[in-house]
């Protein structure tokens, strides 16, 4: 069996649902599909709670009317009849406005969870439906019910054995050729739902692939596979047609965005190959990532934004940087900051970490030891495969805090830009 996965851009439209059954009908054998929530939807989602949160209850709702109409429109091009396609998601819309209605905005993460993981329930309940409506059988299943996570709500952690009972129960393609799930969700043992974090839907798809032993997992994406560099952010981009796995989460932990930085594990382990394809012209291979393969042959261009450059500087000067470490590295893990550079000196450490809703408090944890300053609106620059030519033309001019260079990559860290001509 393989097991496709289909991201937000992908489904963002009644012409990309369609394109799903055309890239899905070309293939005969067991098929798990994964899907994302429709295109913006988790950031609107996301607005929604802000404001449940907020006990805004009124542009809570209205939010959530807004992210229904848009499904309701694309319903409405989908189905021949589009009363029968929105019965498939008004009682998950009816379940949400009671949800903001009746529940308290408490716990930030735990609501984010029950809430945001809708986006993924809805999509999915819209591909089903109009797979069987073109004709196409599947079975539609409950993510919450098979991924089974630990508590640690926006970024559970999968319990692969307890998962892998309940999904190999669940699936059988004896019964059905076609399943299909929702990416970026789970629950806990408890059954409160659960999110690996934004952008996890790869990273379900790995786990699928693993569970059911998956002969390959393919990610359909709106770009022509694995590009040397953000095409949104430099205009002259490469195709990577292989690469191994380690290249793979090299290039996910220095920010590139085209896989979840989680997704490789479950496949290196079981050494499933990857494939990451352009959805708008299926017939091209885009890339492939597994065990082996060639040197990458171009300059590799990652940039992180928003990131914060954080110094501390112990308050007693006792320094004694392995200690200093540990604590500042527990309160980070604490924090679930993400650390993405490290830079020592003879009395400072400083961190380079992405700036998110918990960065205050981490920062304020760290003075009980530190004096601690930082500068934020940073971009981090990473490029693999070092090119003093690509180096000139993408710093020169720049405002540079920081900067690491080894024999193979070389790192930046600049005061936000974002205009690149190379
Ligand atoms: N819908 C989620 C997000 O936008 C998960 C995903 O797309 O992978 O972050
Ligand atoms: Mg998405």
């Amino acid at each position: 069996m393989k097991v496709y996965k289909f991201g937000g851009a992908s489904v963002r439209s009644a012409e990309g649902v369609r394109n799903i059954v055309r890239i899905v009908s070309a293939v005969s054998g067991d098929l798990f599909i994964v899907v994302s929530a429709m295109g913006k939807t988790t950031n609107a989602l996301e607005t929604v709670l802000e404001n449940f949160m907020k006990a805004d209850r009124e542009a809570a709702l209205e939010k959530l009317s807004e992210i229904e109409g848009y499904h309701r429109d694309v319903i409405s091009e989908l189905f021949t009849d589009p009363g029968q396609g929105y019965k498939a998601v008004k009682p998950l819309f009816d379940e949400i406005r009671t949800l903001i209605n009746n529940g308290v905005g408490d716990e930030y993460d735990r609501w984010y969870d029950r809430l945001v993981s809708c986006g993924e329930i809805i999509s999915t309940r819209i591909v089903s439906a109009f797979f069987t409506e073109s004709g196409m059988d599947n079975v539609w299943l409950d993510m919450r019910k098979l991924l089974v996570t630990d508590s640690n709500f926006r970024e559970a952690n999968v319990r692969m054995e307890e998962s892998e009972k309940r999904i190999s129960e669940a699936v059988d393609f004896s019964k059905s050729r076609i399943y299909i799930g929702q990416g970026f969700i789970g629950a806990n043992t408890k059954g409160d739902p659960t999110t690996l974090g934004r952008e996890g839907s790869d990273y379900s798809a790995a786990i699928a692939g693993n569970l059911l032993n998956a002969e390959s997992v393919t990610i359909w994406k709106d770009v022509p596979g694995i590009l040397n560099a953000d095409p949104r952010i430099f205009p002259n981009t490469a195709l990577i047609p292989e690469l191994t796995y380690h290249d793979a989460v090299e290039l996910a932990y220095s920010g590139a965005q085209i896989i979840h930085p989680k997704t490789i594990k479950p496949l290196q382990n079981k050494l499933i190959p990857l494939y990451v394809r352009p959805f708008g012209t299926p017939d091209e291979a885009g890339s492939i990532i597994n065990e082996t393969a060639p040197p990458i042959a171009v300059p590799v261009l990652i940039l992180r934004k928003n990131q914060v450059l954080v110094t501390m500087r112990p308050r007693d000067f006792s320094f004694v940087l392995e200690e200093s470490l540990t604590k500042i590295f527990a309160i980070m893990n604490k924090r679930r900051l993400k650390v993405s550079l490290i830079q020592s000196s003879a009395v400072s450490i400083s961190v380079c970490v992405d700036n998110t809703r918990y960065l205050l408090d981490a920062l304020d944890e760290m003075g009980n030891d530190f004096k601690v300053s930082y500068n934020d609106k940073l971009e981090l620059l990473t490029i693999r495969g070092r090119n003093d030519e690509v180096i000139r033309q993408t710093t020169s001019g720049r405002d540079i805090l920081l900067s690491q260079k080894t024999r193979r990559i070389a790192r930046f860290l600049m005061r936000e830009e974002g205009v690149y001509s190379l």
